[in-house]
């Protein structure tokens, strides 16, 4: 996790001990977590953080770029472990998310018509039947 430390001083946050596990956790679990998840997962492995400060960690590491961030929808928000940007894909059947590449790996990738500031992101959330729930279907 030494690279981990790292990349926070780089980003300009402390390596604090919340913040180091909820990278590991993420990294442990692999693909989008909720905060409760990552939480769940520390308890599980008898890593002693609360809650909120696993809460305030991944509000900091997505601040920094160490964490992606995205809103799936229904109040749901999901985590992962910062790779390329991208954005995501939601079955409306099975809930599962998948990654889309995004077209050009960078933020933002989309401009608005109206100038409403200065714009540093844009989430797009594809949402459609996957691959899988439209196989079961068919079977039926
Ligand atoms: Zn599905
Ligand atoms: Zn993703």
């Amino acid at each position: 996790m030494d690279e981990v430390a790292t990349r926070l001083r780089e980003a300009g946050l402390r390596a604090t001990g919340p913040r180091l596990a909820v990278v590991g956790a993420l990294r442990a679990l692999g693909g989008h977590r909720t905060a409760d998840e990552v939480y769940a997962h520390l308890v599980r492995n008898d890593v002693a953080h609360s809650r909120m400060s696993v809460y305030n960690s991944l509000v900091a590491l997505a601040g920094a770029g160490l964490v992606l961030r995205a809103d799936v929808g229904r109040g749901a928000v999901l985590y992962e472990e910062a790779r390329t940007w991208h954005h995501h894909f939601v079955c409306r059947r099975c809930g599962q998310v998948s990654d889309v590449s995004c077209a050009v790996d960078a933020r933002p990738c989309l401009t608005p018509r109206e100038d409403v500031g200065v714009i540093d992101e844009a989430q797009v959330l594809f949402h459609g039947t996957c691959h899988r729930c439209a196989e079961v279907r068919d079977e039926r």
